[in-house]
């Protein structure tokens, strides 16, 4: 049945690929964006599509639609643009989850949280689970984000106890593919456009710091199979491919699969940079049967071609 879905962000990059997914499936989408990392290019191809609406608006305000569902994905993702404006970065979060959890309560409607592996901070426990806790700095120059983040996990689940709204929250792990902005500034884009246009490749500290990188197609699949669950589960739930490698590895792949004459240099390692990072995805693989399905090879390969497109 057609349903009428709001995905706040949906001009980003995980956005525009969720707003297509959801446009596919026959469903009605507005795709609410402040346009602050997301750009009008992301989401040029859906515009022709009678059922996508775009409004240009900023979280920070409180918005009604009579909507079904609620994606709340806006809140820039990337340590360069949350730290630009730290305070319009926690307004996002915690305001927004504020502004969309009335409006779920008002709508009837079921509202999902983007949450991030950021709330586990540089996390002690290894792979993370999500009964873990956590290790985060709260007064550093990642807090805008991660206790933004925190601070809308804690709003979701007072009004689900509290007013009964029905919410869902992932958490998400670094996560990657086309659309990502040129000038993002997270790894893999960097990365990338440095190996194309035969730049430096800039390591932050050793290169010994480890992620775990899932393709955004994977990701998109986890985020409609979790909408879909029903009321009982609420998560939150990790969503993430649990394959760790080190940001030296990544950056030697990203040479050989790009052929670059690339050489590595290395910068200073960002303040509270988390030292390793992994999931723990039993939860999602028993409640959602969901499993990452692209590794890093052929989603690398899927992110060169998209750059190599852009870049030209
Ligand atoms: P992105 O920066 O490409 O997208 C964020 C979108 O939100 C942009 O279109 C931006 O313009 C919009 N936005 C920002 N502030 C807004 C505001 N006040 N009002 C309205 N729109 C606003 O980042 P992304 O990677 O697509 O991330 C999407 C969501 O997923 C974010 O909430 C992010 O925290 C979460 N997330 C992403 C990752 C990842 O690896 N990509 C990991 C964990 C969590
Ligand atoms: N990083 C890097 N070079 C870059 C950008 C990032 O070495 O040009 C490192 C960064 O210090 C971190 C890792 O890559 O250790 C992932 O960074 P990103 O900003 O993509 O995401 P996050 O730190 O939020 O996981």
């Amino acid at each position: 049945m057609m349903k009428q879905i709001l995905v706040t962000g949906g001009a980003g990059f995980i956005g525009s690929h969720l707003c297509k997914r959801l446009l596919k499936e026959g469903n009605n989408v507005i795709c609410l964006d402040n346009f602050f990392t997301g750009t009008k290019n992301n989401i040029l191809p859906l515009l022709s599509d009678p059922l996508f609406e775009i409004v240009r608006f900023d979280v920070t305000h409180p918005y009604y639609a009579n909507v079904d569902e609620i994606y709340n994905l806006a809140c820039p993702a990337s340590p360069v643009h949350y730290q630009y404006d730290a305070i319009q970065t926690i307004k996002t979060s915690v305001l927004g989850a504020i502004n969309v959890l009335g409006m779920a309560k008002s709508a009837g409607a079921k509202v999902l949280q983007a949450s991030t592996s950021e709330v586990y901070g540089d996390p002690i426990v290894h792979p993370q689970t999500e009964s873990y806790w956590g290790n985060v700095n709260p007064i550093g120059i990642r807090s805008c984000y991660d206790e933004g983040k925190r601070v809308a996990e804690t709003l979701f689940m007072d009004y689900h106890r509290q007013n009964d709204v029905r919410i869902k929250i992932i958490r998400i792990f670094n996560t990657y593919g086309p659309n990502m902005h040129p000038n993002d500034g997270r790894v893999v884009s960097n990365f990338i456009v440095q190996a194309l246009k035969n730049e430096d490749i800039t390591i932050y500290g050793e290169g010994n710091q480890t992620r775990s990188f899932q393709y955004v197609d994977d990701l998109v699949e986890g985020m409609v199979r979790m909408m879909a669950t029903g009321d009982d589960f609420i998560g939150p739930v990790n969503i993430g491919n649990p394959h760790e490698f080190t940001i030296r590895q990544l950056a030697e792949k990203v040479i050989e699969l790009t052929g670059s004459s690339s050489k590595i240099t290395y910068k200073d390692l960002p303040h509270d940079d988390p030292k390793q990072r992994k999931p723990d995805i039993s939860l999602a693989q028993e409640k959602l049967d969901w499993n990452p399905n692209i590794q890093l090879d052929e989603g690398l390969l899927k992110t060169i071609k998209y750059f190599k497109s852009i870049l030209k």
